[in-house]
């Protein structure tokens, strides 16, 4: 049951071979209805630069801007010009994703260093094969690959801001880190927090929705009420509704958990309403559902699923 969605969309996918321009056509309509750039400031020297697709963060050290994320490599001169004239000397990486990697070129050929977790390195590095879209990808040139990386946690000082960054073990991929400005008080947390987009468990790459709920509550652990915390997508958050996100992920992580364990299938748990009454709407439910289930089978020795 559970290929049945991605035969079916190969099968049409094998219909449409005779009619090549549609999707193109389809995806210059879609770019039109992209939103504009758009820049919020969240402090003096802090801002927000975002629909490039998702967010990217911008710190002034007063000596050159540290980002978090680089947007979109389509994006990422759009990036460079709501930033004005600063060059950008630091660039942190939430993790390896094309839509917050796809601008580390631009900016690391005119000088920037690039920081990331040593997994979002490895994958930046290399082809890889993305099941989800049924094909490799190609890695980006190679000045886009980070220079400086950690395993664990870390912290440096930038003009007045003390900034440490750490591992948010297999949260959203295997390579994730969150970035906290604690001068601002300012928590840029990537795709581990979710609240525009489904939330995504890239498992192909290692993340599971244990890790995922670990690692908000490390998260919640680092914030408090004041705490601006910057997700990939979406507004800002406060620390309570990245709490109430993270209670959600725990209620579904606790009933699918258990189905996964007795056996079921993402189609089964659908079927079984595990998502009808949580109080948030998916775009994809079985999409969501179908990378839980691929999380727990390959952590099925963490939750205590027999899943073999
Ligand atoms: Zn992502």
């Amino acid at each position: 049951m559970a290929h049945d969605r991605r035969t079916f969309l190969r099968g049409a996918c094998a219909g449409l071979t005779s009619l090549a321009a549609a999707p193109l056509l389809a995806a210059q309509s879609s770019t039109t209805r992209t939103p504009a750039v758009a820049v919020a400031n969240l402090s003096e020297r802090v801002r927000v630069i975002s629909n490039v697709p998702g967010n990217v963060l911008a710190y002034n050290t007063g000596n050159g801007l540290l980002l978090v994320d680089s947007g979109s490599e389509a994006l990422a001169p759009a990036v460079r010009k709501a930033l004005g004239s600063e060059r950008v000397s630091t660039l942190f990486n939430t993790h390896y994703h094309a839509d917050q990697t796809g601008g580390n070129a631009l900016f690391a050929k005119a000088g920037a260093q690039i920081h990331a977790h040593t997994v979002t390195k490895q994958w930046l590095a290399a082809d890889y094969w993305s099941p989800a879209d049924n094909r490799w990808v190609k890695a980006p040139p190679k000045e886009a690959v980070p220079t400086v990386t950690f395993r664990e946690r870390g912290t440096l000082t930038a003009g007045a801001e003390h900034i440490e960054y750490g591992y948010l073990l297999e949260a959203h991929t295997r390579g994730d880190c969150y970035v906290y400005l604690r001068d601002s008080n300012v928590l840029a947390v990537g795709d581990v927090a979710s609240p525009l987009r489904d939330p995504a468990i890239d498992w192909f790459s290692g993340a599971w929705l244990g890790g995922r709920v670990d690692a908000m509550d490390l998260l919640l652990g680092l914030s408090n009420a004041q705490t601006q915390i910057v997700p990939a997508y979406g507004a800002v958050l406060t620390r309570a509704q990245l709490q109430a996100e993270r209670d959600l992920m725990f209620k579904i992580y606790e009933r699918t958990a258990a189905l996964t364990g007795k056996g079921n299938s993402a189609q089964d748990m659908l079927e079984a309403g595990v998502l009808g009454d949580v109080g948030r709407t998916f775009q994809d439910p079985y999409r969501f559902l179908y990378d839980v289930a691929k999380g727990f089978q390959s952590h099925y020795t963490n939750f205590g699923g027999n899943v073999v």
